[in-house]
């Protein structure tokens, strides 16, 4: 018997800031048990989309019937006799303005499916289809990268995907919207964004084609998708993306959009960039070579796994290859926010006391649920999952004298593990990997994704013919990626931050000065020396003040006022910032010629 089709209608709600639900379930079954995930695959947090659920109600032939509940995020109905319709209606609130939830007021809608997509137990393979219901008096149309089955120039209409995790895996917007379509080789791509388009659209359609054209070279133009969307909101706040299988769903500040008028590209730009370039890479990396056990009822509760470093490091480390790669923007560029990542990692003790494969495995409770007390006991699997990339893919091309790169490991998982659908499991990486290189690599990845050693940064970039140089931080917000003339001479063991009129410490680290003080993380500063401190007053202070020097300070906590005494130590050198090496060697000069070449097809 053929799989029965299960039938979700979907409207928009707009003055209701809701959306409405409609299933109609398969008959002739005892009963029926719906489910709302608890997470949406790419961001692993459970967020418990089941809590925006402000309705739910059954519908069997011409009455209503009831839905109950069994746990946090499944609803119960009783099935009906076979000419019997039933249905399942649910009332969903969308105030969420990221890009993993789902948001509705009157001038746009978005939606992550897994925020509103339930699934019915027992169908998940099932062939889905999704009406789009036109939101009547609003002009707006909808976009999305799910197969379209019959919709009209608007988007409006009916949607097919083969089983329900093909269905929650495409993004939903809705409003008055601009495309700027490209295309690369015989695929075309969009980006979607709401009206009025402001900035150099055309520009970011050029480059973010170069970018898309670099990463489809590096796999040899063979990809898991026909065609691609990005779904771009442009805000007065936020940052974010969330990668789908043919689409990702990006949110940036309108200051990140170039300006016609502009030469070069701003920071802000540089990192919208990135993040198109990160969400595009995901199509491989994470979507198609996918972790071994995300099923449906992973979807249920926490999914542990110690190699998501793999595909949100490695992702982290081509992101921003990618961007120097395709040209769109400078090395300098590029080595400065490489710079800027060794800083974030070497500047935290967490990475003495956190794996990179713990970090995986913790994600959503450690990563994902971060307190004041983070940088001292965790490492981003991000940012030090990048720098293993990158040591990694130095380290194969140093021994092969460039003949074998991790381009070549990130080939071999697409051809085994991509094309195929053959999940990834843990250590699945480091055998292909070590395969690629016809050697063992078990000491490196027993140090540095196991281990908590540092990987050798300054050897491997200096063979590439770039010189890694530290020196101490020069303010609070210094980020590090360049070189400093007025850095601090002494460290407070902390970060300071503007809290009102006055100071407040948002972060102390284990055994520094404030520390040892007795200063802990939220306390007011309100007297430094006999006066009020300010951050720009404090910053000075540590650029002058010698190691040794002892200051009286006044913090307040719980509204009590308390003396503590600071001993001053030397600023450490735990900032970063790369350069060419001037007189390069032709063998330091070939790698990084290597390393840094254009993988895009012409
Ligand atoms: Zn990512």
């Amino acid at each position: 018997m053929a799989s029965p089709v299960i039938s979700i209608r979907l409207q928009i709600l707009p003055r209701a800031r809701a959306l409405e639900v409609r299933l109609r379930l398969p008959v002739g079954r005892a009963s029926h048990r719906i489910r709302f995930p608890a997470w949406t695959p790419g961001s692993y947090l459970v967020r418990d989309f089941a809590r925006n659920v402000t309705r739910a109600q059954g519908v069997v032939g011409n009455g209503l019937a009831q839905l109950s509940k069994v746990d946090k995020q499944t609803w119960l109905i009783e099935g009906a006799a076979d000419d019997v319709p039933i249905e399942a209606i649910f009332q969903i609130h969308c105030a969420d303005p990221s890009v993993r939830g789902a948001y509705v007021d009157d001038r746009r809608a978005f939606a992550e499916g897994a925020a509103i997509l339930p699934w019915v137990e027992g169908w998940e393979s099932s062939p889905h289809e999704l009406e789009l219901a036109p939101v009547d008096n609003f002009g707006w149309c909808v976009e999305t990268s799910m197969s379209s089955l019959k919709v009209n120039d608007w988007g409006f209409g009916t949607y097919r995907e083969p089983d329900y995790l093909s269905l929650i895996d495409h993004p939903l917007v809705w409003g008055e919207l601009d495309r700027l379509g490209f295309r690369c080789g015989d695929r075309p791509h969009r980006i979607v964004l709401h009206r009025p388009l402001e900035g150099d659209g055309k520009r970011l359609a050029a480059d973010v084609g170069r970018v898309c054209r670099t990463h489809l070279g590096l796999f040899h133009n063979d990809a898991p998708f026909q065609s691609y969307a990005f779904m771009l909101r442009l805000a007065a706040e936020g940052y974010g993306g969330l990668e789908h299988r043919a689409s990702s769903a990006l949110l940036a500040t309108r200051e990140a959009m170039p300006r016609p008028s502009d030469k070069g590209a701003s920071a802000a730009y540089r990192q919208l960039l990135g993040l198109f370039s990160h969400e595009y890479f995901h199509a491989w990396n994470v979507k198609a070579i996918a972790p071994a056990g995300l099923g449906v009822d992973a979807l249920a509760a926490e999914m542990h796994f110690t190699h998501l470093w793999v595909f949100e490091g490695v992702t982290a480390y081509y992101d921003d290859l990618a961007l120097v790669r395709s040209g769109v923007i400078h090395l300098d560029h590029y080595l400065q926010a490489l710079a800027e990542t060794i800083t974030r990692v070497f500047r935290g003790n967490g990475r003495r006391q956190q794996t990179l494969a713990e970090s995986s495995y913790d994600a959503w409770t450690r990563f994902y649920k971060q307190d004041a007390n983070a940088p001292n006991a965790i490492v981003s699997y991000y940012a030090k999952g990048a720098l293993v990339a990158l040591s990694l893919d130095l380290l194969l091309r140093e021994r092969s004298g460039g003949a074998t790169s991790l381009d070549d490991v990130m080939r071999a998982l697409w051809v085994k593990h991509g094309r195929t659908g053959l999940p990834l499991a843990e250590g699945d990486f480091e055998r292909v990997a070590a395969d690629v290189a016809d050697e063992s690599l078990e000491q490196f990845f027993s140090d540095y994704v196991y281990g908590v050693e540092d990987p050798p940064l300054a050897e491997l970039l200096r063979s590439h013919g770039i010189e890694l140089h530290w020196r101490p931080a020069h303010g609070y917000g210094d980020a590090g990626g360049r070189a400093d003339t007025t850095p601090f001479a002494v460290d407070l063991g902390g970060r300071i931050e503007a809290a009102g009129a006055g100071v407040r410490v948002a972060f102390v680290a284990d055994e520094g000065p404030l520390a040892q003080a007795g200063v802990i993380p939220g306390d007011e500063i309100v007297a430094w020396q006999g006066r009020r401190p300010t951050v720009a007053g404090l910053e000075l202070f540590q650029r002058d003040a010698a190691p040794g020097d002892h200051v009286e300070l006044h913090v307040v906590r719980d509204g009590l006022v308390q003396p503590r005494t600071l001993r001053l130590e030397a600023a450490a050198k735990t900032t970063a910032w790369l350069r060419p090496v001037p007189q390069p060697a032709v063998a330091q000069q070939q790698l990084q010629s290597c390393w840094l070449a254009d993988t895009a097809v012409t």
